[in-house]
């Protein structure tokens, strides 16, 4: 054997007395055959072998089917973004020249995706309000609803099994985008959505560095309608994302309760200062969602939103920047808190429940409670300024 061939096959031999408890990192574009005929009916291993590092490895395969167990589901798809996986679902199951129905409470992207791009493909969105429902909205002529409870900024809880049992009755997928449920405060499946997808990138993974998207079905033949779907769009995952993904889904449980008790925390602690109704959270008894979460969800997520009043909102930019823990970004569901700034009223000016002010949406991480207070309070004193001061003399 001359050197350039040994330094492509080297010598490693698989070792049998080598078990790790972890899964070995696996990558791989190229997978092998060992005759010609398995190699030329490949194509027939797409749903459930190997046959092109694209389509899936056992590692890949590992991480969808440990999803598709917390999701109550059959089968799971990855996809290299949550946004992919409601594009791809989207574009699987809405019919050309029918209608979408989707809340106007969706991920903003979300709702670009829909207009624009659906569009363009000859289906029409329409947004109906998620503290209305989109029921009445529905005739032949919906071929897809998208739900996204809650809500990621104002978090309005939707009534699932109710538009499950009408859209049944049309012959119409509901799909669900169940990112703040993070397949442990809330299943979408097991109260009867066909579909449930998952931003990885958030809760799941949990560490801000891997950006993945997970389809999860009952039904295998929608399973093997996206998986066609996603091999003509060339969708594909990175075996190191989806091994880092792995081992966050780890800790995933103890992670989201964890946040979700310190959330609480932080919520309590908001109220007392703003007043309940300026706590947005589904948990909240004044909230809208209230009674439905407490119905479909066993707990929440560390992410919830306060309600500035309009006479404190030009100070919020100063009062973010005398924070020294909670970091100012998009994005949630890891080890890091943060805020977000956002106005839900530019998009959706029928948010008439919602009290007046800046919304502040705040992601909470896995520091300690008494920390994030304390970082809440240089927030709340640097926003309430002099005036504080004076009226406390
Ligand atoms: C972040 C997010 C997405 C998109 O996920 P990416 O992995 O960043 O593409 C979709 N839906 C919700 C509710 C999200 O918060």
């Amino acid at each position: 054997m001359k050197d350039s061939t040994r330094a492509v096959h080297g010598t490693a031999q698989e070792n049998r007395q080598f078990r790790s408890l972890s899964p070995p990192l696996l990558r791989a574009s190229t997978v092998v055959f060992d005759d010609v005929k398995s190699f030329e009916s490949r194509g027939q291993a797409l749903y459930d072998g190997y046959s092109y590092g694209l389509y899936g490895t056992p590692l890949t395969r590992r991480l969808e089917d440990s999803i598709a167990a917390l999701e109550s589901g059959t089968r799971s798809l990855l996809t290299p973004s949550g946004l992919a996986a409601l594009t791809l679902t989207t574009m699987t199951f809405a019919r050309p020249g029918s209608r979408i129905l989707m809340s106007e409470a969706a991920y903003p992207p979300t709702r670009d995706m829909a207009r624009v791009l659906m569009r363009e493909f000859g289906v029409d969105t329409e947004f109906y309000d998620p503290c209305v429902g989109p029921i009445a909205l529905l005739d032949d002529s919906v071929s897809l609803i998208w739900v996204e409870s809650p809500g990621s900024m104002t978090f309005e809880v939707q009534d699932l099994p109710a538009i499950v049992t009408a859209a049944k009755a049309q012959g119409v997928i509901v799909a669900a985008d169940a990112t703040w449920g993070a397949m442990i405060g809330c299943k979408p499946l097991a109260l009867g959505a066909d579909i449930s997808v998952q931003s990885l990138s958030k809760y799941p993974n949990g560490h801000s560095d891997v950006l993945m998207g997970s389809i999860t079905v009952a039904d295998v033949a929608h399973f093997r309608r996206l998986k066609d779907r996603s091999r003509l769009m060339g969708y594909g995952v990175g075996g190191d994302d989806v091994w880092l993904c792995l081992r966050g889904l780890s800790t995933l449980p103890i992670r989201y309760v964890r946040s979700a008790a310190t959330a609480g925390i932080l919520m309590d602690w908001c109220a007392d200062w703003l007043g309940e109704e300026r706590i947005l959270h589904p948990s909240r008894t004044g909230h809208p969602g209230h009674a439905l979460f407490q119905r479909d969800f066993t707990s929440g997520a560390g992410l919830f939103s306060i309600v500035i009043p309009l006479e404190l909102s030009g100070r919020v930019p100063e009062a973010i920047a005398a924070m020294r823990i909670f970091q100012l970004g998009a994005s949630w569901g890891g080890v890091h808190s943060l805020v977000a700034t956002s106005d839900p009223r530019r998009q959706r000016p029928g948010l008439n429940w919602l009290v007046e002010g800046q919304v502040l949406r705040i992601a909470v991480g896995l520091e300690d409670p008494e920390d994030l207070i304390a970082d809440l309070a240089r927030f709340r004193e640097s926003l309430l300024g002099p005036r504080k001061k004076t009226a406390e003399l």
